[in-house]
């Protein structure tokens, strides 16, 4: 028990000290498309992100191709970690790396895949599953800008 409190204090640190350098870099060109998607809400939780502790203690994914490896909580699919602003896509449909603008929510970036995101959806990350939930699941008009690389 205490470990597993030691795990989320560190956690909690690396969050903070991450939130101040991720912010969103808003293009300066006018938006590709503006296209309606469901939205809905994530955070970095067991439920969300479909984790869970091994017998070890440690995090490993709970479902997927990578069932059974280590996990390390929080890092979304593009590597980087998962903050406000983060947006998990179909990359079928975006690509990592696309930017979107979306009211109420806020600038975002396309970083993260997930085996419910399906076309055009977009699940928003939150830092508190609460958050996420009451987002629930909204259709928005959301600006698109593909990424260029
Ligand atoms: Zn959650």
């Amino acid at each position: 028990m205490k470990q597993r409190l030691m795990f989320w204090m560190v956690i909690a640190l690396a969050a903070l000290m991450l939130a101040r350098c991720h912010l969103v870099i808003h293009p300066l060109r006018p938006a590709d498309a503006v296209i309606e998607v469901k939205t809905t809400g994530y955070c970095m939780c067991r439920k969300c992100c479909s984790w869970k502790f091994n017998w070890l203690g440690m995090p490993v994914f709970a479902s997927g191709s990578r069932k059974g490896r280590v996990k390390i909580i929080g890092q979304t699919a593009s590597g980087r970690m998962a903050r406000p602003g983060t947006v998990a896509v179909d990359p079928k449909v975006f690509p990592i790396g696309t930017k979107f603008y979306i009211p109420g929510y806020g600038w975002a970036r396309a970083e993260d895949t997930g085996g419910a995101i399906n076309g055009r959806h977009l699940d928003l990350f939150f830092w508190r599953h609460q958050t996420g939930s009451e987002w629930g699941v909204q259709y928005k008009k959301v600006r698109v800008w593909y990424s260029r690389d």
